[in-house]
């Protein structure tokens, strides 16, 4: 009887953010990232206690978590993930520490692609440990209108840059064993801050965020003050 081994390849991206709430934007992002990247799974991994975002109170970890399965119901490759709660720590989590708890539970031959925003990108060079982070695992930077591939080359840390090759036909950074892509074409300019300020004013959702996430935040009152 011969053993069968298993060779497949499983291309995950680690979607991170607040997600306070998730929105359409970041449904089209990754959306767009399965289609262009040929990702077999997109985690969305809201985070407990995110480092850049301690100046406002954030909604609680649950109704977050919640809002984000209702959202991702229905989207065969879209998981919610909690590898960002923070249990029983009691700081900031940082990026690095996701994703390399995230890649001890991954097989060797998978591959771990980070999704961001070119708004959250801008600032990486100002993160904990971005050079280290910047070599752990693949980029997909989703840009917004008026940011190219020289904004993305900007962002990089220091001494980084020296090591960079810009690749404009694959839209691409390449530093060394990892890559930044920059994904354009996605146009959907809602924020989180929006839909809370929309929530807060009692106007309609409905363009903002999925039926079901529009439900939740207003039987659960969310974002009223
Ligand atoms: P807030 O308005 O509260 O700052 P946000 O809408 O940017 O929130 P986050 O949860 O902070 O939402 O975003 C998670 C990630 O998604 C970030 O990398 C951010 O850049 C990206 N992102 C959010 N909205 C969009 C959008 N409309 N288009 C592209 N990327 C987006």
């Amino acid at each position: 009887m011969s053993s069968v081994v298993k060779l497949t390849t499983v291309r995950i991206a680690l979607f991170g953010g607040t997600f306070d709430p998730v929105h359409r934007g970041h449904l089209a992002v990754a959306r767009a990232a399965i289609r262009r990247y040929r990702l077999d799974r997109v985690l969305f991994a809201p985070a407990d206690l995110p480092p850049h975002k301690l100046k406002r109170p954030l909604t609680p970890f649950f109704h977050r978590l919640a809002m984000l399965a209702l959202a991702v119901s229905g989207e065969g490759r879209f998981v919610v993930s909690a590898v960002d709660a923070a249990g029983k720590r009691t700081r900031a989590s940082y990026s690095i520490e996701t994703v390399r708890r995230l890649k001890r539970r991954l097989g060797k031959r998978d591959r771990l692609f980070f999704l961001i925003g070119m708004d959250a990108f801008k600032d990486i060079a100002t993160w904990y440990r971005p050079e280290a982070l910047l070599k752990e695992c693949d980029f997909i930077v989703a840009s917004r209108p008026g940011f190219s591939l020289k904004d993305a080359f900007d962002a990089l840390p220091l001494r980084l840059k020296p090591k960079a090759i810009v690749d404009r036909k694959r839209h691409a950074i390449a530093l060394g064993k990892t890559t930044v892509y920059l994904m354009g074409g996605v146009r959907v300019p809602v924020s989180a801050t929006e839909v809370r300020a929309a929530a807060r004013r009692g106007k309609s959702l409905a363009t903002l965020v999925p039926a079901r996430v529009a439900a939740y935040i207003r039987r659960a009152g969310l974002y009223k003050r």
